[in-house]
């Protein structure tokens, strides 16, 4: 009677499994879970996910399927879960079984930070991990930066060349191990190695005194690079001003702030303000860079992020960042190491060559660095975590479509910050960040991360997607693909609208949204330059409903370089050549009387002065009505500046504009500012009154949601102002709020369009 009861209380069912669910230990874990609950049956992985079958009593099941979910791998994402009761088979085991089929497996994993089991067996004198800078398991290590192609097993990887040693071995091919199918599993024995190198050619390959040299180069002052994860690093002590200064001297890099690395964050604390938050997403697995508020007087040198309140930290995220910063004991200068414009580098030769002046000393391993990949940078705006920067950790990002997409997608994004979009089958697949295409190495460098996506996802499109803009890089490649492959769509998006549909992407929105784009210069479909636009938009349309009044950018392309330009077109806007001669300011004393009176002549007659409604120039323009003549350092310099000053006011006050016709007119605003005293104040009015247009224009449409994107969000004050005042919003948060977030809103509106 019991073993009947027993009998007719077995149940059998059928798990299919979608997302990120292969090589991040899946199959261990769900063997794992079936013994725990005493469940018979088998899991496998297949073309598109995990396919398992379960059979025992019905409360094992039920608690197997409930563990499933809630205690998943740490790298896994569940995107669908399809179950299906289907016939008892009177399984007496549950097995691991080789996938059968060899289609494209599914999403791609990011590379992932060092995690506890790992750090402490690193630790740990009697382990033969120990000190082993590239211990990893099936939860950290690398992924996307090693990889060939998919399915992500071993001989598609860089790690092709290391022949694993017998414990590797045994390690790799065991269920119950935590390295079971990790794939770049190694040790001492058998892993990559170390070495040291110099300009002279001179080699040290032990392992012990390569990182000792190292270190006591750095030590001692020197500026060295270290090959990380997805590139290498130029690295330098943070508090030696002299190095920091050798650096930016000779990289060419005067004021762009400098990322730095800390041991902990006891060590991080010591520099800059730090909220839960905050310390949350820099313990994160992502291990991204955190932009914090500086403190006053701190150990870092001051030429880390000179003039701005601001500093990016980072923790150790490999198990060599860890070792060396162990040793060190002091936070260390880890910037990208590349030429101003250009890709980060991957191999040592190209460090030799390309800034011979600025490292003569390196740390690297034998194990080569497939596709390269950035640091991400983040950072916390009140409610919300901006991402500046999506890579490492993070990229390659994807979604599940709940719908399928009925053709295969390419986005190209537009020309800075470049990321590249992909849409097949239930998938949208983000890249990491690729840069700005300025260069022939730059365009190389997108092709080569062009070429990976399409080859791991055996992907080619039916439609490519681009920016307007006729001469952006991506846009010349675009229409050069569809010129040569005739089956192919082409489809041009407006920027600003990019913007606004790449955070309409993140969220699903598929109403009409009030959309606040503020950004730099974009092509505008009147030929201008848009960048303060206010659009009612949905999936497949637009209307531009407000937008700031245009300025002239005196010189072109110069006056996006040279603030004091676009200032001094701000004073012809609002005065006449004979009162502003009668002024006296230090944006006008910066130029001559000729200087003068030859661009107000260009300005006049509207020669080489491109009209631009950008609020990223405005900023460039304020900035320089505050006095500051000289050239930017980098791109948005301006804007950080002008954060750091408005948080040093506290006003509440506003300047005057008008919304009149579909034009924010800010002419008595300017003529307000250049009666002030404290840059504080104009910069803390300017923000104020941002906020104030925001509100003023939202409370016209309440019925829509609002939509923030563009790269002026990237403001802290402004974003924290902004949210605190609107009750309901969305702003772009995961995806970059950038430009490297355009090539998502482009394919948002070809997916829609395609289905029509
Ligand atoms: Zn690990
Ligand atoms: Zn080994
Ligand atoms: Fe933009």
């Amino acid at each position: 009677m019991q073993l009947l009861a027993e009998f007719s209380s077995k149940n059998r069912f059928k798990i299919i499994l979608k997302g990120i669910v292969q090589g991040v230990g899946f199959r261990p874990f769900v063997h794992q879970l079936a013994t725990k609950w005493q469940l018979c049956g088998f899991v496998t992985n297949n073309g598109s996910g995990v396919d398992i079958e379960i059979e025992g009593s019905k409360d094992g099941i039920e608690n197997f399927l409930s563990d499933l979910v809630s205690n998943k791998p740490p790298l896994s994402r569940i995107d669908n879960l399809e179950k299906e009761q289907v016939q008892i088979q009177n399984s007496s085991i549950f097995e691991i079984l080789q996938s059968s089929s060899n289609q494209i497996s599914t999403m791609l994993s990011a590379d992932i930070s060092l995690c506890c089991d790992c750090l402490r067996e690193m630790r740990d004198k009697k382990n033969r991990r120990y000190n082993y800078p590239f211990i990893n398991c099936t939860n950290c290590g690398p992924r996307y930066t090693i990889i060939n192609n998919l399915p992500y097993d071993r001989e598609k990887t860089s790690m092709d060349k290391f022949t694993m040693c017998a414990k590797c071995q045994e390690e790799y091919t065991n269920p119950n191990d935590r390295r079971y199918h990790a794939q770049p599993i190694s040790c001492h024995e058998c892993g990559p190695k170390l070495k040291y190198m110099n300009l002279l050619g001179e080699e040290e390959y032990d392992e012990t005194k390569a990182i000792e040299k190292i270190c006591s180069l750095i030590s001692d002052g020197k500026v060295v690079a270290i090959k990380g994860v997805g590139g290498f690093h130029i690295v330098c002590d943070a508090r030696n001003t002299r190095a920091v200064k050798f650096l930016r001297d000779n990289k060419h890099r005067p004021t762009k702030p400098l990322a730095v690395m800390f041991k902990n964050i006891a060590g991080i604390k010591k520099v800059a303000a730090l909220s839960k938050k905050d310390e949350k997403l820099i313990l994160s697995k992502e291990r991204p860079i955190v932009i914090l508020t500086k403190k006053e007087n701190s150990i870092l040198s001051e030429l880390i992020a000179p003039n701005i309140d601001r500093v990016g930290v980072f923790l150790p995220y490999t198990p060599l960042h860890e070792i060396l910063l162990k040793k060190l004991n002091f936070p260390i200068v880890a910037t990208s190491a590349n030429l101003s414009g250009e890709p980060i580098i991957l191999n040592e030769k190209e460090i030799f060559t390309k800034l011979p002046l600025v490292v003569e000393h390196l740390l690297t391993y034998d194990r080569e660095i497939v596709n390269a990949c950035d640091d991400s940078v983040v950072q916390n705006s009140f409610n919300d975590v901006i991402t500046l920067r999506m890579a490492r950790g993070y990229a390659p990002y994807s979604f599940y479509l709940e719908k399928k997409a009925s053709k295969k997608i390419l986005a190209l994004g537009g020309n800075q910050k470049v990321t590249i979009s992909l849409a097949f089958d239930n998938h949208i697949v983000i890249s990491p960040h690729i840069g700005d295409l300025n260069s022939i190495d730059s365009n190389e460098y997108f092709l080569r991360a062009l070429n990976t996506l399409k080859r791991v996802y055996n992907f080619e499109p039916e439609i490519i997607v681009c920016d307007k803009h006729p001469k952006y890089a991506t846009s010349c490649f675009a229409r050069e693909y569809v010129s040569n492959n005739s089956n192919v769509e082409l489809i041009e998006v407006q920027h600003h609208y990019a913007h606004a549909l790449s955070c309409m992407a993140e969220y699903c929105l598929n109403e009409d949204v009030l959309a606040f784009c503020f950004d730099g210069t974009g092509y505008g479909d009147n030929g201008e330059l848009w960048g303060g636009e206010i659009f009612i938009a949905n999936e497949s349309e637009y209307k531009r409903i407000y937008h700031f009044e245009e300025l002239a950018l005196l010189g072109g392309e110069v006056a996006i370089k040279e603030p004091r330009r676009i200032g001094l077109s701000l004073l012809f806007a609002c005065f006449s050549l004979k009162e502003i001669k009668n002024m006296r300011t230090p944006l006008l004393d910066s130029f001559t009387k000729v200087e003068i009176e030859t661009l107000y002549s260009m300005y006049e007659r509207g020669i080489n002065s491109p009209k631009s409604s950008s609020l990223g120039r405005l900023f460039d323009g304020i900035y320089s009505l505050c006095g500051y003549t000289e050239s930017l350092g980098y791109e948005g310099e301006s804007g950080l500046i002008l954060e750091s000053l408005s948080c040093k006011s506290k006003t509440k006050s506003t300047y005057s504009y008008t919304l009149e016709n579909g034009v924010i007119d800010y002419k008595q605003m300017i003529c307000q500012i250049i009666t002030e005293k404290f840059n504080e104040k104009i910069a803390k009015k300017f923000i104020n009154t941002l906020v104030k247009i925001i509100v003023e224009i939202s409370q016209k449409y309440p019925t829509l949601p609002v939509v923030l994107s563009g790269g002026v969000f990237q403001n802290r004050v402004l974003v924290s102002q902004v949210t605190k005042a609107l009750n309901k919003y969305y702003i772009q948060s995961k995806i970059p709020i950038n430009d490297g977030g355009l090539s998502l809103g482009q394919l948002y509106f070809a997916l829609k369009k395609s289905e029509d």
